[in-house]
């Protein structure tokens, strides 16, 4: 198989079965992307840790478990994961200072389950500070370049995981999604990206942002990989108690496609503020399922012109409540000036600790949810959540997925959306759906913009608890769309 930059590369599929087969092919895989990693990972910045200690001990302890015959469905499958989900013995760092040096005693129940299943974390990932943002250039650690173009960004926030697989630092990564940081960086990078069915995978382990939206996603450069990393990390979890109680996403059920019963609505809201050369790109995809028989349809769903404010006014609240727990006290980072009361020990770490992102995000969402603001903002807003949902279950009704562009451009310049949240918001339009409403979705590489040389991804969206279906269309996509 080739990655996104053309260098051949083994499947996730690959080594595991390799794997098994012959022993010193764990030796093989694992120096091949140590050295990589070494040698071409400072330059790109998504790793916020490697070592290769942690990797030789990991090795180690997987040769015993291979010699003693124990069941591992991933054996030796490398996997990066994201700063912001925890792993016992490496640290959790958020890309912020108030939390630098901060070993959790614990792992998140997803990496806990792929430990289980045999794989090997070859490091922790960089983001955007807590992941807020849409570049991965909020990050204490500098910001995360784009594989296929230096000059560019990676996407955000998941944009380390994005780049390690893109750049062929690992075959899968796990990143997460509150707002689109697995399919926009996915998209940026020219890989896949899959956030999963609000509850599908255990929230256990990792930090929280914007508690109602955040879900644990995948990275992949195929279907079928994604489909190995999603069976064993999803599945009920006591630990997480909104997690869904519907077995395991299953990676042998094939639900094999039949393309002519296919019903298909393109979200033609999303298309409104496309950049032409996406626009091109998409109507190629779209043609493609339209020759294959599907019947698609256009649709309209005015109410999506809400979602952005709706997603920046809720996240943004549930995270001035999440981040209240760093204060200088429990976790990382305390304030070393004089400090003459608890008060302003508080108020000295928490604005020395966070970025400037991180801190704006804080003051928003503590106004929407103050007295006098919260009608105004805060519950317009879960208003407008009660119509979007009602709204995506009424087209679910009458179609099997929908589609749409995954971002509005390409990747953009590095510092280019510098001193312009808004602008950097607003690449997020056609993303936050899928976490107002719960359902999953991914982002499946679609071509290369003629104008920009950068990836287009395809936004392929299902309704709740479908990954099945989802993972069906964007095999049969990948398969058959060059
Ligand atoms: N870009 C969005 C934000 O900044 C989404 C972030 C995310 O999904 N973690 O809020």
């Amino acid at each position: 198989m080739t990655n996104s930059l053309g260098e051949r590369l083994w499947t996730g599929e690959e080594i595991v079965s390799g794997v098994k087969e012959d022993r010193s092919f764990l030796d093989q895989v694992l120096n091949f992307y140590c050295s990589k990693i070494k040698k071409e990972g400072p330059e790109i910045n998504c790793f916020t840790f490697f070592s290769e200690s942690a990797l030789a001990q990991q090795q180690s302890v997987l040769r015993q478990r291979i010699e003693a015959k124990e069941d591992l469905p991933l054996a030796g499958l490398p996997v990066s994961v994201k700063d912001n989900i925890a792993v016992e013995g490496m640290p959790l760092t958020c890309a912020s200072k108030i939390l630098e040096n901060y070993y959790p005693s614990y792992s998140a129940t997803a990496v806990e389950r792929l430990v289980k299943a045999g794989a090997i974390i070859i490091g922790k990932t960089n983001l955007d500070e807590f992941a807020m943002g849409s570049s991965s250039e909020y990050s204490y650690f500098g910001p995360v370049k784009n594989p296929r173009d230096k000059r560019k960004v990676s996407g955000g926030s998941s944009g380390g995981s994005a780049a390690s697989v893109a750049g062929g630092f690992c075959p899968v990564a796990l990143g997460s999604d509150t707002g689109g940081s697995v399919r926009q960086p996915a998209s940026f990078c020219g890989v896949l990206g899959l956030k999963p069915s609000y509850g599908r995978v255990s929230r256990y382990g990792l930090t929280a942002f914007g508690s109602s939206l955040d879900q644990i996603g995948v990275f992949a450069n195929n279907s079928r990989d994604l489909s190995l990393i999603l069976n064993a990390v999803s599945g009920q979890d006591k630990k997480d108690s909104t997690s869904s109680a519907l077995p395991p996403f299953s990676a042998e059920k094939h639900e094999s496609l039949q393309p002519e019963k296919l019903k298909v609505g393109i979200l033609q809201d999303f298309l409104k503020p496309a950049s032409a050369d996406v626009i091109e790109s998409f109507a190629k995809a779209e043609e493609f399922f339209k020759n294959q028989g599907a019947q698609v349809q256009d649709v309209f769903f005015p109410e999506l012109q809400y979602s952005v404010p709706a997603y920046y006014i809720i996240a943004t609240a549930e995270a001035s409540s999440n981040l209240s727990r760093y204060d200088g006290a429990r976790y990382g980072f305390r304030s070393k000036g004089r400090l003459n009361s608890l008060g302003e020990m508080y108020k000295q770490s928490r604005s020395q600790g966070f970025g400037e992102e991180v801190t704006r995000r804080i003051i928003l969402g503590a106004f929407v949810l103050s007295e006098g603001y919260s009608d105004k903002y805060y519950q317009k807003a879960t208003k407008v959540r009660k119509l979007l949902l009602s709204g995506i279950n009424k087209l679910f009704d009458k179609y099997d997925i929908l589609l749409s562009p995954t971002t509005p451009t390409t990747a953009f310049d590095l510092g280019s959306h510098g001193q312009d949240p808004v602008s950097m918001y607003s690449s997020d339009v056609c993303t936050v759906l899928a976490n107002l409403t719960g359902v999953p979705s991914l982002s499946v590489p679609c071509g290369v913009s003629e104008k920009t040389k950068m990836p287009v991804g395809l936004q392929i969206i299902a309704n709740r608890n479908q990954e099945q279906k989802l993972m069906s269309v964007s095999s049969f996509f990948q398969q058959g769309f060059c």
